[in-house]
């Protein structure tokens, strides 16, 4: 099964993609971390994601185009996953398409989390993440044992760069003018389904499950 996680930043896509993983069997697959991964390492490539992202601008799609093709090759992905971050222009959309297309798949449901702005911008002040597992949490929902301790695996708990309201704005408007229209993409496809994105962790876990069509 291929399921896109779908909303604006701030929705808790990473932290429900997480929990969906072993319910589904199915790999989380995020662009975002796989750009963290590799400016953490320094790379050419990574220095390049990074004068977009830490503007809160979206990378450009060749860019990320190569990195999800080579994701989509290896064997743990080959039965499904659960796409987070990933289509975020109408262009990477069609290109999933027609990559998975070729292997015979296609997206089943794309599971769009309503959250206001308002909501966004408190949730991305008070969310921190593990510079070691990815673990991510909310100061004041879902908060860590100790401030500074990943309760998974006792990484250190760190502020993304790009999570200052000022870039979050941007992202915002990043997903308004080149993300939304993907709904439109997929709304002809009739794959489209809407989840309220506020309430407990528990909560909305059930509402995307329900949503997939799995318990
Ligand atoms: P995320 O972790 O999904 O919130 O992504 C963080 C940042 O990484 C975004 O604001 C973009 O700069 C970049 N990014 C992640 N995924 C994509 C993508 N599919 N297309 C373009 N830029 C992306």
């Amino acid at each position: 099964m291929d399921v896109i996680l779908f909303g604006p930043p701030g929705a808790g896509k990473g932290t429900q993609a997480k929990r969906l993983v072993d319910a589904l069997r199915i790999p989380q697959i995020s662009t975002g971390d796989m750009m963290r991964a590799e400016r953490a390492a320094g790379t050419a490539l990574g220095k390049q994601f990074d004068d977009f992202m830490s503007k809160g601008l979206l990378v450009p799609d060749q860019l990320v185009l190569s990195l999800i093709e080579q994701r989509l090759k290896q064997a743990d992905a080959k039965s499904g996953a659960i796409f987070d971050g990933y289509p975020r222009t109408v262009a990477q959309a069609v290109a999933l398409d027609g990559m998975l297309a070729a292997q015979d798949r296609k997206i089943s449901v794309v599971v769009s989390m309503e959250v206001s702005l308002p909501e966004m911008i408190e949730r991305i002040a008070l969310r921190r993440t593990c510079e070691s597992c990815g673990h991510i949490y909310h100061l004041r929902y879902n908060p860590p044992p100790s401030q500074n301790a990943c309760g998974a695996c006792g990484g250190k708990l760190v502020q993304r760069k790009d999570d200052t309201e000022e870039v979050v704005r941007t992202r915002n408007e990043e997903y308004l003018a080149k993300t939304a229209p993907i709904l439109g993409h997929y709304s002809q496809k009739g794959v489209v389904k809407t989840v309220n994105g506020v309430g407990s962790l528990d909560e909305i876990t059930a509402r995307i499950k329900s949503a997939i069509g799995v318990s």
